[in-house]
């Protein structure tokens, strides 16, 4: 009863907690925080110094005492005490962008799929502990494809792909449970190494994260573009140590990123091979929607779409779909509670 008469009042949050950015999603509002998952620490003292896009800034220029950490890099809590440091700013900074005498809001957290109970149950405790009053978890493809309105509690199969920075998830989706599943730890993070090693390896020039980024996002390909596009590569000469620029061209990123980019497709390929037979036709009807930052990466729809020989379409917005999700999941968390994945069955609140 008191939910329900607080629910009208309360500014209940939806999040992403995702490897490479959290998004946080306040009902009636939308979409409020958009940040890097970094968070700064001075070694010596164990304090946490920034978090998010401050903590970003000091990625790679931190002096020897602080380091720059990203707690969920493999896509599950590595590091419990910083994730929940990390989730109670975030909290925080809601509660005091809205009117703080409210209650506590109720939270609904998009975790990778396949994460184990130990690591469910810290991101519960970290939610609570952080000011969450319930916690609601729900996997992440699951969020996406409500994000993108994928009709999933029809008898039908839907099929997501989310690329994100440290993992893949793939999911067949219907009647309101994932079907099949599949997560791979290659996505943004290994093209972004897959660039360095290349550059270093190819062209003899050493560069850092920041640049590798910044040529994915530029010339990033992981299949033939109708035109060739470039860029500029700065970085140190690997054997005389000095400052050296050469071109960098799309046909050259997809060279590097070319292993890579297959596990992904082949793993989407895989998941679709051991799906029931009814449920691929109608992915085949519909194509397989691909979301998360790396759907963004030029030819990733036409590689997954040349492996799975099934239509790929890039959702709006790729980045967004899962806070998305979590969103519309706020305004009607009763109705959707199947969807949820708690670690102890989950009960609608008195
Ligand atoms: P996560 O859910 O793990 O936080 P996101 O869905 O936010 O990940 O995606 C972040 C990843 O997407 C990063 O590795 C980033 O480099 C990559 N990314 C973002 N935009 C682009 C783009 N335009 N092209 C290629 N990769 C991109
Ligand atoms: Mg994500």
């Amino acid at each position: 009863m008191l939910n329900n008469l607080f629910g009208a009042f309360s500014h209940d949050i939806g999040i992403d907690l995702g490897t490479a950015n959290t998004l946080v999603f306040v009902r009636n509002k939308g979409v409020v925080i958009n940040e890097p998952s970094v968070v700064a620490i001075n070694n010596t003292t164990k304090q946490v110094l920034a978090i998010g896009s401050s903590a970003e800034r000091m990625v790679g220029k931190t002096p020897a005492n602080i380091t720059a950490s990203r707690p969920l890099v493999d896509g599950v809590v590595s590091d419990f005490e910083v994730t929940e440091a990390m989730l109670k700013y975030f909290i925080d900074r809601v509660h005091e962008e809205t009117l703080s005498f409210l209650p506590r809001p109720r939270c609904v957290i998009g975790i990778p799929s396949g994460v184990t109970e130990v690591e469910k149950r810290a991101v519960e405790d970290a939610a609570k502990n952080a000011g969450a009053r319930d916690v609601y978890l729900i996997e992440e493809p699951m969020a996406a494809a409500i994000g993108v309105k994928l009709p999933i509690q029809e008898a039908a199969g839907n099929a997501i792909v989310d690329i994100g920075g440290g993992t893949s998830e793939i999911a067949i989706i219907s009647l309101g449970g994932i079907v099949q599943s599949k997560s791979v730890r290659v996505a943004g993070d290994k093209f972004n190494d897959d660039i360095i090693q290349f550059v270093k390896e190819q062209m003899g020039i050493i560069i850092g994260e920041r640049t590798a980024e910044r040529i994915k996002l530029e010339v990033g390909a992981v299949y033939p573009l109708k035109e060739e596009i470039h860029t500029i590569v700065k970085g140190r000469d690997v054997v005389t140590g000095l400052p050296r620029e050469e071109y960098i061209t799309n046909v050259m990123v997809e060279t590097a990123l070319d292993k890579s980019s297959k596990i992904v497709a082949e793993s989407v390929q895989s998941t679709i091979e051991s799906t029931p037979p009814e449920l691929v036709t109608d992915i085949i009807e519909k194509g397989i929607m691909l979301a998360g930052g790396g759907a963004l990466l030029r030819g990733m729809d036409d590689l997954i779409s040349h492996f799975t020989q099934i239509q790929v379409h890039v959702v709006d917005d790729p980045l967004s779909a899962v806070v998305r999700g979590t969103g519309i999941i706020l305004d009607d968390i009763d109705s959707l509670k199947d969807v949820f994945v708690n670690v102890e069955d989950y009960q609608v609140p008195d």
